[in-house]
C-alpha cells in the first residue's frame, strides 16, 4: 500500500500501478482504475468550473459522485457535499450559505434545486466523449471540501474537511480494521456522509474495487456482496438492521458500520449470523474518527465502541476538565490528524488541550469506550439524569421490538419525563414495555409515555430525526 495518494491524483496513481484493475462496479457496470483516470481527466476539462468555483454535488451512490468529486480536486475547485435527504427549502437554504457558484446533481432532484446552474449527471458521459485529454496541472490549486453534518441536532452545518498532504491519515483505521490492499468493498453507506466518503477514500489508497448502488436495498447489497465477491462492506447502522431481516449471508471479512450508534442486538445477531467480522466506529463530521470495536470487543459487549485507533487520543473529562475515572460517565474529547477546520459559518466545537469536543458524553469499562449519548439529549426527570440511549438499548433488546427512540418531553412535576416511541413486532402493551424498563433500570428511567409507530422518522443516513417525534 502507498501512502502517499492524494484525492486529486488518486486514479493517475492507480491507473499507473493496476490500470486493469476494476474501480467502479456501479448500476451502470464496470470501470478499471485507467478508465476513471482518463474519465475524470477529461471532465475536468470539459466541466463549465473554475478553480475558483464553489460545486456542489446531490448525487447518489455511483459512479458520478467519484468523477465528479475527482474532477472537481484536478481542477482545484471546491466542492460540497449534499444530504440527498433535504427538503427544497433546506438544500437551497445550503446552496446560499455554502456561496455554491454550479451544481452537479442527479435529476431525480431536480425539484430539490432553484435555479443555480446546474450540470446532471446523465449528462456526464457526453461531457468526457467531448473533453480533452489534456494533462491538468500536476499540483492543482487547492480547493476545499465540504461535508455536511447529519444535522440532528438542527440546521446540517457545513463542516470543512482537514487538508492532510495525502490520504495518510487514514491508515491509522487500519490499526484497528484488518482492510488489505486490493480490497472489494462494498459502500451502501451515503458517499455525501463522512463515513461513506471515508469508505471512498480509504478505497483510494488501498488501490480497492468499489461496489456501489444508486439506492440501498437489502437484498441487492447482499446479492452483490455474493456475486462481485466483496470482502469488506461499509454500512450505517440501520442498514445493518435491514439486511439482518433477509435471508442471504455472504461471506466477508469485514463488515464497518458508523454513523450513529449501533444496537447491541444488532451488533450481536451480525456477529452469530455473519461471523466474527463486525466493526464498529464512532466518530463525527467534525473529529473524522474516535475509536472502534473490533469483532472480539463486542462479542463481549455488543455496546461499546472500542478503542482509538493509532494516533487518536481519546479523552473523558468531568466539567473541570479532569479525566474521570472507569465507570465515571464525562464529555468525550479526541485528539487526531483529521480534526475538521471549523464550520463554514466561522464557528467551531470547543477544543481543549489540542482535543475537540465530540459533543458526546461517555465512559471506560475494562479499557473500552461506551458512548452514552449526546450531550444535548441528557434528560433531566424529577432531579435524576437519565440518557435514552441506556433506555433504549434495554427496549431494543426487548422481544417483540424492532426499532425504539427515547425522547425527554417537558412535564410540570418533574420539568422533564421519558417518552418511548416504539415500532414493535408483534402485539405489545405500553404496560409491557414500562414492566420491562422497570425490571432493568432504575424508577426514573422507565418511560411514561409509551407511543406505537409503524416507522420512526429517519434522514438519510439513518439517523433517527427525534426533533420530529415531539417537534
Ligand atoms: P448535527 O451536528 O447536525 O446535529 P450529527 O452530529 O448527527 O449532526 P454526524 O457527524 O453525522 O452528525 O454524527 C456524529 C454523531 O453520531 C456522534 O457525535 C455520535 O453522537 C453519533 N455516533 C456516530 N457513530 C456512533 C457510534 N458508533 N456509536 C455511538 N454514537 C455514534
Amino acid at each position: 500500500v502507498h501512502w502517499d495518494i492524494t484525492l486529486a491524483w488518486g486514479y493517475a496513481t492507480g491507473a499507473a500501478r493496476h490500470p486493469d484493475r476494476p474501480a467502479i462496479i456501479d448500476d451502470d457496470g464496470q470501470l478499471t482504475y485507467a478508465q476513471v483516470h482518463k474519465r475524470t481527466t477529461r471532465l475536468a476539462n470539459a466541466l463549465p468550473v473554475q478553480p475558483a468555483d464553489r460545486v456542489a454535488v446531490l448525487c447518489r451512490n455511483h459512479r458520478g459522485f467519484i468523477e465528479t468529486l475527482t474532477a472537481c480536486v484536478k481542477i482545484g475547485a471546491s466542492t460540497v457535499l449534499l444530504n440527498t435527504g433535504l427538503s427544497r427549502a433546506q438544500t437551497s437554504q445550503v446552496l446560499k450559505d455554502q456561496k455554491v457558484t454550479h451544481t452537479i446533481a442527479d435529476r431525480e432532484f431536480a425539484h430539490l434545486i432553484p435555479e443555480e446552474p446546474t450540470t446532471w449527471t446523465d449528462e456526464l458521459d457526453d461531457l468526457i466523449k467531448s473533453g480533452s485529454d489534456a494533462n491538468l496541472p500536476r499540483r492543482p490549486p487547492r480547493g476545499r471540501l465540504i461535508v455536511l453534518t447529519s444535522g440532528t441536532t438542527g440546521a446540517p452545518k457545513g463542516a470543512r474537511r482537514p487538508e492532510p498532504a495525502s490520504l495518510g491519515p487514514a491508515a491509522a483505521l487500519l490499526s484497528r480494521i484488518p482492510l488489505r490492499h486490493g480490497e472489494v468493498i462494498a459502500i451502501p453507506a451515503p458517499l455525501f456522509h463522512t463515513w461513506g466518503l471515508a469508505a471512498f477514500q480509504i478505497g483510494l489508497v488501498l488501490g480497492a474495487t468499489l461496489v456501489l448502488r444508486r439506492k440501498f436495498e437489502p437484498e441487492q447489497t447482499l446479492k452483490d456482496v455474493d456475486q462481485k465477491n466483496c470482502t469488506a462492506m461499509f454500512v450505517v447502522p440501520v442498514m445493518l438492521q435491514r439486511m439482518l431481516d433477509t435471508p442471504r449471508r455472504p461471506r466477508l471479512r469485514i463488515i464497518a458500520s458508523s454513523g450513529s450508534a449501533l444496537p447491541p442486538p444488532t451488533a450481536t445477531r451480525t456477529l452469530e449470523e455473519f461471523g466474527p467480522v463486525l466493526y464498529n466506529m464512532y466518530g463525527s463530521t467534525e473529529v473524522s474518527w474516535a475509536s472502534i470495536a473490533t469483532p472480539d470487543e463486542l462479542k463481549k459487549y455488543p455496546g461499546t465502541a472500542g478503542k482509538p485507533p493509532e494516533g487518536t487520543t481519546l479523552a473523558i473529562v468531568d466539567e473541570q476538565g479532569r479525566e474521570v475515572a472507569a465507570g465515571e460517565t464525562g464529555r468525550i474529547f479526541v485528539g487526531n490528524e483529521m480534526l475538521f477546520d471549523g464550520y463554514t459559518n466561522g464557528t467551531g466545537k470547543e477544543v481543549r488541550q489540542g482535543l475537540m469536543s465530540t459533543g458526546d458524553v461517555g465512559y471506560w469499562k475494562d479499557g473500552l469506550l461506551f458512548v452514552a449519548g449526546r450531550d444535548d439529549e441528557m434528560i433531566v426527570s424529577g432531579g435524576e439524569n437519565v440518557y435514552p440511549r441506556e433506555v433504549e438499548d434495554v427496549l431494543a433488546a426487548m422481544p417483540g421490538v424492532r426499532e425504539v427512540a427515547v425522547v425527554g418531553v417537558a412535564d410540570e412535576e418533574f420539568g422533564q419525563r421519558l417518552a418511548a416511541y416504539v415500532v414493535a413486532q408483534k402485539d405489545l402493551t405500553a404496560d409491557h414495555v414500562r414492566e420491562h424498563v422497570r425490571e432493568k433500570l432504575a424508577r426514573f428511567s422507565v418511560p411514561r409515555d409509551v407511543v406505537f409507530l409503524d416507522a420512526l422518522p429517519r434522514n438519510a443516513t439513518g439517523k433517527v430525526l427525534k426533533r420530529q417525534l415531539h417537534p
